[in-house]
């Protein structure tokens, strides 16, 4: 791994102006509340690759909010690129490390940039290097991480103790879903302003002219731009949602696409809310009685868990970890599923996922792993570009936070460095926590003919092509041995080869 050397903890000067990425729009990534700021809009960094037609809106819009918020104190340079914006900037700057590899070389090489510490994580780099060192040869188990963290940052700890004694409340919070749903309220709305009609303006025009290649519906903007809009979000959902949002965290139903999800991850990915400021609320929560525990475990669980391990993992694994294929999975995304063709897709679960990333650039957790990440891994495509699709096409899509979940969790491309084992089902999984199955053409339980459903037929297929290195797995002994028992396997695996890269 090639180091991107020191990065300074310090803080910037007094007279340095700050530069703030698209990720970095809260306040905790200034050093004092008159510092002078920098943004810059890149034309190259929307010209890159297509993106989500809601995701440009939104990155954009951020930004251009923030630097109205701050007035005379920003300066926005709209550039060709972040080369040119930082020439037209002039004067000496500072940037809190921004979180992708390639926007750190960038910031390194340019001149009268000094880089400090990254902002908006629970674990640092460097508190994570120093748990990772202290391991050993152990694996770097995010439970182990998660209570280490637990205890660093006194979160849901009786003193010494995890709060109610137990450290993990996940056995509670896999229930199926609840029939007639939650009946939880609707989460905020935010109001469009004048600078959301300039951002949709200008997209429209770039979109015309080629300049980018924008994916998926436009609509009315869902996620907050701003710092005031944010906590509103985190509000609605502290109030209504995290009492419930342990036991169906992994439910999935047709008609309820937030469920008591936070829906926060796009706010924390631009740096609106920073993860421990909403840790805090949920434990407050908690301790007025507001909450019970094992939702709110299951939330802080979410962030300086998860989020935190994933974002160090990213720098852990280093630049090259995205290029993994262990499985040498090779087979190109087909057309529908990349323009997110929802209508040609009669699995009833799969339809639904395409068509909630088509309209809104977003689904939960368990529809990008067990749906839209499951059929991938299936079907043998291509790790880098299912990551290139996901970070598309998700509103809350960053390289920091997409490599490792796709190629590590979902798609299994390191070879279960990240996950012990390739999270993909069959169809009872996906019946057992959902109620797509009941209208769908095919039936869960049926893995050859026309009522074949094709996660379940899928994973049998999967399952044979990687027999040999799953054997010897013991979380997955059992289902490989269970390949004997199928004695209508190669008429399955026949099947599912002439399926080959058409819509299910
Ligand atoms: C294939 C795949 C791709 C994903 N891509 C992204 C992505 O681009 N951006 C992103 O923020 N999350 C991603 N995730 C993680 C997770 O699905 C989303 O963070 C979550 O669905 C966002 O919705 P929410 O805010 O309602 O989450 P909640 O269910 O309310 O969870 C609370 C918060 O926990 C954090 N969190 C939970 N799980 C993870 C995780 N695995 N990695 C990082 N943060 C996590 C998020 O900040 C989230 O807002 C991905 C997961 C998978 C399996
Ligand atoms: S039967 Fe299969 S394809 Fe249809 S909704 Fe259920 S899991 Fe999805």
């Amino acid at each position: 791994m090639v180091s991107l050397g020191a990065i300074h903890g310090g803080v910037g000067t007094d007279a340095a102006r700050r530069w703030l990425f698209a990720g970095q729009l809260g306040p905790h990534f200034l050093d004092a509340p008159d510092q002078p700021v920098l943004l810059v809009e890149s034309r190259a960094a929307f010209a890159r690759r297509p993106l989500h037609r809601r995701r440009a809106h939104l990155i954009l819009s951020a930004l251009r909010h923030r630097a109205a918020e701050l007035g005379d104190q920003a300066r926005l340079v709209r550039a060709e690129n972040y080369e040119h914006g930082r020439t037209r900037a002039g004067g000496d700057l500072t940037v809190c490390a921004p979180t992708s590899w390639a926007a750190r070389w960038l910031v390194k090489r340019l001149p009268g940039v000094s880089v400090v510490a990254a902002r908006g994580f629970g674990t640092g780099e460097e508190e994570f290097a120093a748990w990772a060192a202290g391991r050993g040869k152990r694996r770097l188990l995010l439970e182990d991480f998660y209570q280490d963290a637990r205890r660093r940052l006194d979160v849901l700890m009786d003193g010494a103790e995890p709060a109610g004694g137990r450290w993990n409340f996940d056995a509670d919070n896999r229930e199926p879903p609840r029939r007639g749903g939650l009946g939880l309220p609707e989460p905020p709305r935010f109001a469009e302003d004048e600078i959301d009609a300039e951002v949709r303006r200008d997209l429209d025009a770039w979109a015309r002219s080629g300049e980018v290649r924008l994916t998926g519906a436009d609509g009315p903007r869902e996620f907050p731009v701003t710092r005031a809009e944010a906590l509103r979000a985190l509000r609605a959902f502290t109030a209504d949602r995290l009492p419930v949002f342990g036991p169906q965290q992994d439910a999935m139903l047709a008609g309820d696409r937030i469920m008591a999800h936070s829906l926060l991850s796009p706010a924390l990915n631009l740096g609106l809310l920073d993860p421990l400021e909403c840790v805090h609320a949920a434990e407050d929560a908690y301790r007025s009685g507001d909450a019970p525990l094992g939702s709110v475990e299951g939330f802080v669980r979410q962030l300086i868990g998860w989020r935190d391990y994933v974002w160090n993992l990213y720098w852990h694994f280093g630049e090259d970890y995205r290029h993994r294929n262990t499985l040498r999975a090779h087979e190109p995304l087909p057309p529908w599923f990349a323009d997110l063709d929802a209508a040609a897709v009669t699995a009833r679960c799969l339809s639904d996922a395409l068509a909630q990333v088509r309209e809104h650039g977003f689904a939960h957790h368990i529809i990008r792993l067990m749906v839209l990440g499951s059929w991938a891994l299936q079907r043998g495509w291509d790790p880098e570009q299912v990551t290139d699709w996901f970070r598309t096409n998700f509103v809350d899509g960053y390289d920091w936070v997409m490599v490792p979940n796709v190629v590590g969790m979902s798609q299994h491309a390191d070879g279960g460095t990240m996950a012990t084992k390739p999270y993909t089902s069959g169809g009872a999984y996906i019946h057992r926590m959902s109620d797509y199955c009941g209208d769908c053409t095919y039936r869960p339980t049926v893995r050859l003919g026309p009522q074949a459903c094709p996660f379940t037929a899928g994973y049998w297929a999967f399952l044979d092509r990687h027999a040999d290195r799953f054997a010897t797995n013991p979380r997955m002994a059992r289902q490989v041995n269970g390949l004997n028992r199928l004695t209508d396997l190669p008429k399955v695996t026949a099947q599912e080869k002439d399926r080959g890269a058409g819509p299910p």
